[in-house]
């Protein structure tokens, strides 16, 4: 990997993480001429998260039409909301049919990457020991790959069996086990109602009750993908209808309060009308939450809160306080007997490079850079980091969308990006100090009064500080418009001597 020029394909770019980001990117770059590509993957197979999240009832929550590439319409997608299996299977399809396949190196976990500024290059290592060379370095690790394990007293001395629902312990039947299920977020509330019937007994540990509209799923007849088929152009208005219903959603979350409790009262009232389904007055209560709608993310299920209803299925809402041998003790005193516990409490969601170390220019450390909390221009480009570009990187996710729309805005930015740096008389580019700060305060500014921010809840959007350091303050248009054309003034163009 080490030409420059266009004749060799060149430049020479790295990309960590073969998900829908790294995936994209390798796809656009060899489209547009680039061939010294590589792509490091951990594993032994592609996907990121839709290969990890193999639990019970795992699929998309945006619809598919939307949360695919646009490039690549898939028209027979099965569902409404495709299940993993099947956007696996799309991925891999894509891969191989744009022939980025055989550009994967799987197996190999990147540890870390040191940039030569004589060179104008990264030096990358592999967690084996082998150290590569590319002229540019994409982190495309995602926001939600690595699990969250709580930090929760006694969970090492439990006797029977843990494990996080991002792993799955297939191997592990829970018929007629008794399951303790912490969280109810966005995996959660998929998984329950799958593992429901089997258990004996299942309860759910929750912090706090959650926003839940109704899932419009349905399966789509044969008739209608063999019409998106024939008349494309039904497709593209399907993405198109979903697209503009979930900007209409986003938008009322960044405007004031009043302003978005009056624009937003539609989904509430969904939302509300979902957990009628709930039959119990006083278990409805303890699901309704005392935030507002949005704070979190907004999660769709049309069987979570009927589950719960069931004579074997718990809500607890006391604190988990510790774990024994065998079971869990919450903050009342009470002791709920377990030999399974399932640990539905997301990922780490702000180390967005870890457990990669990266070093800058005069050996500047990222996680030193970030210490206040991670920030990139546009949420790619960090000061310092030069030809080092972010995937789903600080502040673009979104709150209601496809991050897909988002992904390839940014997959349209890097390749503007790698063609500047295709000019063989370009060391490197970084971007400049001051419009990285001036960017992240008017964002931070931005973020302040939404309803993210400022909502009442706790999220995994918000560090500790509750500094936001995940959402982008913004559509997804305004964040396409943002990211169009990639402005070389941003940058500071070192050229070679
Ligand atoms: P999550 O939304 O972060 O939910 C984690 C849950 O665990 C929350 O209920 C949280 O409680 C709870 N929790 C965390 N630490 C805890 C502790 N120490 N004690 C008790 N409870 C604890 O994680 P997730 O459900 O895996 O979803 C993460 C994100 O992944 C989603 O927001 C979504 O963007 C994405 N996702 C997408 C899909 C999809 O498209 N199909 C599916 C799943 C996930 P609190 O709410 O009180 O913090």
């Amino acid at each position: 990997m080490t030409g420059r020029g266009e004749d060799e394909g060149g430049p020479s770019i790295a990309i960590v993480g073969s998900g829908f980001s790294g995936l994209g990117l390798a796809i656009a770059l060899k489209r547009a001429g680039f061939t010294a590509l590589t792509v490091f993957e951990r594993a032994g197979d592609l996907g990121g998260v839709w290969r990890e999240n193999t639990y019970p009832g795992a699929a998309c929550d945006a619809p598919s039409h939307l949360y695919s590439y646009s490039f690549e319409p898939k028209p027979d997608w099965s569902r409404r909301f495709a299940p993993q299996p099947e956007i696996l299977d799309y991925l891999r399809r894509c891969a191989g049919k744009y022939g980025v396949t055989e550009h994967i190196r799987f197996g190999a976990e990147i540890t870390g990457a040191v940039f030569d500024a004589e060179a104008g290059r990264w030096n990358i290592r592999t967690a084996g020991g082998e150290v590569h060379t590319a002229d540019v370095l994409v982190s495309a690790c995602g926001q939600l790959s690595d699990p969250s394990i709580p930090d929760i007293a006694g969970l090492d001395t439990f006797d029977g069996t843990v494990f996080h629902s991002a792993r799955w312990d297939h191997a592990h039947d829970l018929a007629g086990r008794n399951v303790a299920v912490i969280g109810n977020g966005a995996s959660a509330v998929q998984f329950v109602p799958r593992i429901a019937p089997k258990a004996a007994k299942l309860s759910v540990f929750q912090r706090e009750p959650q926003w839940v509209g109704w899932k419009w799923d349905r399966r789509y007849p044969r008739a209608r993908n063999r019409l998106n088929r024939r008349l494309p152009v039904l497709q593209r208005l399907s993405r198109l209808g979903v697209f503009l219903w979930f900007e209409a959603l986003l938008n009322p979350m960044l405007i004031s309060p009043r302003g978005r409790r009056i624009l937003s009262a539609h989904v509430r009232a969904l939302c509300r009308t979902t957990l009628w389904s709930v039959r119990d007055r006083a278990l409805r209560e303890r699901l309704t939450p005392g935030y507002e709608l949005g704070c979190k993310r907004v999660l769709v299920s049309s069987d979570y809160y009927r589950t719960l209803n069931l004579p074997h299925v718990d809500v607890v809402t006391s604190a988990v306080a510790k774990v024994t041998s065998d079971g869990v003790v919450t903050a009342d005193g009470e002791t709920h007997p377990a030999d399974t516990i399932i640990l539905g409490t997301g990922f780490r969601s702000h180390d967005f490079v870890a457990p990669m170390r990266v070093e800058g220019l005069d050996g500047r450390d990222l996680n030193d850079a970030w210490r206040d909390g991670p920030r990139a221009y546009l949420g790619m480009a960090v000061a310092g980091f030069p030809n080092f570009f972010l995937m789903y990187g600080p502040n673009t996710n979104v709150g209601s969308g496809s991050v897909v729309h988002m992904l390839e805005s940014q997959i349209a930015y890097i390749v503007q990006a790698a063609r500047a740096l295709r000019d063989p008389a370009v060391l490197y580019m970084d971007v400049r100090e001051g419009v990285l700060t001036e960017f992240d305060e008017r964002l931070q500014r931005r973020l302040d009064g939404t309803v993210w921010n400022a909502g009442g809840c706790d999220s995994w959007y918000l560090q500790e500080g509750r500094r936001n350091a995940s959402n982008w303050p913004g559509s997804m248009l305004a964040y396409r418009r943002r990211t169009k054309a990639l402005d070389r003034s941003d940058y500071r163009f070192v050229t070679r001597a």
